[in-house]
C-alpha cells in the first residue's frame, strides 16, 4: 500500500511552495488508493508554535487535502532515542565539540582552497580521555552521523532519474544537539520507516539529504522508500518573489479564490501536462504522473490562477455557492451572472445590479429622451421571458436605432454599467417595475 507524507515544520503558515508539496503527496497517495499522512516536524521546540500546527491542519482541510492520519515528532522522541542507540552501538554516530564559529572558519578555509566544505572528522580522532576531559569541564557533545564513504549511494529518483553520490563529497551531518534535541535528518528517516512511508516526494533542495538518509535507512536495517525530488517553484520573473513565496491559504481565501483553482494550477505546473481547471481532486489524482514532471522550475503565474478560478466558478452549481450568495439571490440570478464572474464573491455586485439601486448613467440629451421613450414602451409590454427581445424590437421600430446605439443606452440605464451579463437573462430578473423605474430615472 502506498503511503506518502507531508512533513511541515510548524514555524509559520503554509505557502505556495509547501502547499504544492502537500498536494502532490496527497495526489500520489490517492491515485494509488493509499494513505496520505501529515507529519508535524516539531523537534525544534523553540521555533515550533501550536498556532501554526492548527493553521496547517485548517489550511489542508480548506484545500481538500485532509490527511488520512497525523503524527507529531515531539511525541515520538522515544523512537529516535532507540534508533540513536542502535546507530551508536554500530559505531555510526560520534561525539563532536566544535563551536559554530570554529566550523564556520574551517568551512571558509576549505572553500578558499576550492575544496568542498565538508566536515573534516577531526572529532573522530578524540580519545576517551579527551571526551572525559570535556565532560569534566561540563561540555556536552553534539552528535554526527558517520557516513560510510565506501558504500555507493545511488537511487532511481522518480523525477530526476538515476542519482549517484560519492560518500566523500558529503559532510557527516549533525543529528543531535548538545542539549539532546534532534535535528531534522534522523527523526525523519526513523519516522519514514515507522510510518511505513513508501514514497518520499519533496523539493530538490532535499536531494543531498536523501543521499545521507539512504545510509540511515540501511544502517537501521530498513529498506528505503522510493524518492522523488521536484524542481522548485518560481514566479513569473524567474524566481519566487518574496510576496509570492509567502502567499498562503489565508491570502488566497481573502482574495476569494477557490481551492480547486489553486490545486488545479499547482498539480500541473512544472509537468508536461496542460493546466486544466478541474473541479475535483479525484480528477487531478487520475492524471497525476511523476514521469511528466520536468527538471526545469515550475512557474507559478497569478494571472493563470485567476483564469482557472473563473473557469471553475463558471461551472459551480447554485447548491455549492448558495451559502456565499447575498440574501434573496436565487438560482436563476446565479446562473445569469455566473459567466461574468472571476470570483464567486463578485456575485454580490451583480445582485446589486439586479435587485438593488443602480447609479444614474451619464447620458446625452438624445439618449435621455430615448430612455424616456423606452420607459413608455416597457410599461406597455407584456413582460415575459423574452422581455429584452420585445423591448428592443419595439424600440428599433419606433426609433430606427440599432446595434450599439440601441443597446448601450438601454444597458446603461437598466444596470448603471456599460458591460455585464447578457441583457436577455438579466432583464426578466430585474423585473418590469424596476426596469421601468430605472429607464424613467435615466430619462
Ligand atoms: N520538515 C522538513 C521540511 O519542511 C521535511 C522534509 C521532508 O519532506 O523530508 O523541509
Amino acid at each position: 500500500m502506498t503511503v506518502t507524507r507531508f512533513a511541515p515544520s510548524p514555524t509559520g503558515r503554509l505557502h505556495v511552495g509547501n502547499i504544492r508539496t502537500a498536494l502532490h503527496n496527497c495526489l500520489l497517495a490517492r491515485k494509488a488508493g493509499g494513505r496520505f499522512m501529515l507529519r508535524i516536524d516539531d523537534t525544534d521546540a523553540a521555533r515550533s508554535e501550536e498556532q501554526y500546527v492548527e493553521a496547517i491542519r485548517a489550511d489542508l482541510d480548506w484545500l481538500g487535502l485532509t490527511p488520512d492520519g497525523e503524527e507529531r515528532q515531539s511525541e515520538r522522541l522515544a523512537l529516535y532515542d532507540e534508533a540513536f542507540e542502535k546507530l551508536r552501538a554500530a559505531g555510526r554516530v560520534y561525539r563532536c565539540y566544535e563551536t559554530a564559529q570554529e566550523l564556520d572558519l574551517r568551512r571558509k578555509v576549505l572553500l578558499g582552497r576550492g575544496l568542498p566544505p565538508i566536515y573534516d572528522r577531526a572529532a573522530l580522532g578524540l580519545t576517551e580521555a579527551d571526551h572525559a576531559a570535556k565532560a569534566e569541564a561540563g561540555v556536552a557533545p553534539h552528535w554526527r552521523f558517520l557516513i560510510d564513504r565506501e558504500e555507493a549511494i545511488a537511487w532511481d529518483d522518480g523525477i530526476r532519474g538515476p542519482q549517484k553520490f560519492e560518500g566523500d563529497r558529503l559532510s557527516d551531518p549533525v543529528i543531535r544537539r548538545a542539549d539532546g534535541s534532534w535535528l531534522y535528518m534522523l527523526p525523519s528517516a526513523v519516522d519514514d520507516i515507522a510510518m511505513g512511508v513508501t514514497d518520499v516526494l519533496r523539493g530538490e533542495d532535499h536531494v543531498s539529504n536523501t543521499a545521507v538518509q539512504l545510509q540511515m535507512f540501511t544502517a537501521l536495517g530498513a529498506t528505503p522508500p522510493r524518492f522523488a525530488h521536484e524542481a522548485l517553484l518560481t514566479g513569473n520573473e524567474g524566481k519566487l518573489s518574496k510576496r509570492l513565496g509567502s502567499l498562503g491559504v489565508d491570502a488566497f481565501r481573502e482574495q476569494g479564490l477557490e481551492a480547486m483553482a489553486i490545486t488545479s494550477l499547482l498539480a500541473r505546473i512544472g509537468t508536461s501536462q496542460p493546466v486544466v481547471a478541474e473541479t475535483s481532486l479525484e480528477a487531478l489524482a487520475d492524471g497525476f504522473d511523476l514521469s511528466t514532471f520536468g527538471r526545469a522550475p515550475a512557474r507559478f503565474d497569478e494571472g493563470e490562477l485567476l483564469r482557472l478560478n473563473a473557469q471553475i466558478v463558471h461551472q459551480m452549481d447554485y447548491a455549492e455557492v448558495r451559502g456565499l450568495l447575498p440574501e434573496g439571490m436565487d438560482e436563476a440570478a446565479w446562473l445569469a451572472v455566473r459567466p461574468n464572474l472571476e470570483k464567486a464573491s463578485e456575485a454580490q455586485e451583480w445582485w446589486q445590479v439586479i435587485a438593488g439601486d443602480v447609479p444614474r448613467p451619464d447620458l446625452s440629451d438624445e439618449e435621455r429622451a430615448f430612455a424616456g421613450q423606452a420607459a413608455d414602451v416597457a410599461e406597455t409590454l407584456d413582460w415575459g421571458e423574452d422581455a429584452w427581445k420585445a423591448l428592443t424590437a419595439a424600440l428599433k421600430d419606433a426609433t430606427g436605432r440599432k446595434g450599439k446605439a440601441l443597446f448601450l443606452p438601454l444597458r446603461l440605464a437598466l444596470t448603471g454599467m456599460d458591460h455585464g451579463p447578457d441583457m436577455a437573462t438579466l432583464l426578466p430578473l430585474i423585473g418590469k417595475a424596476r426596469a421601468v423605474e430605472r429607464l424613467r430615472a435615466a430619462g
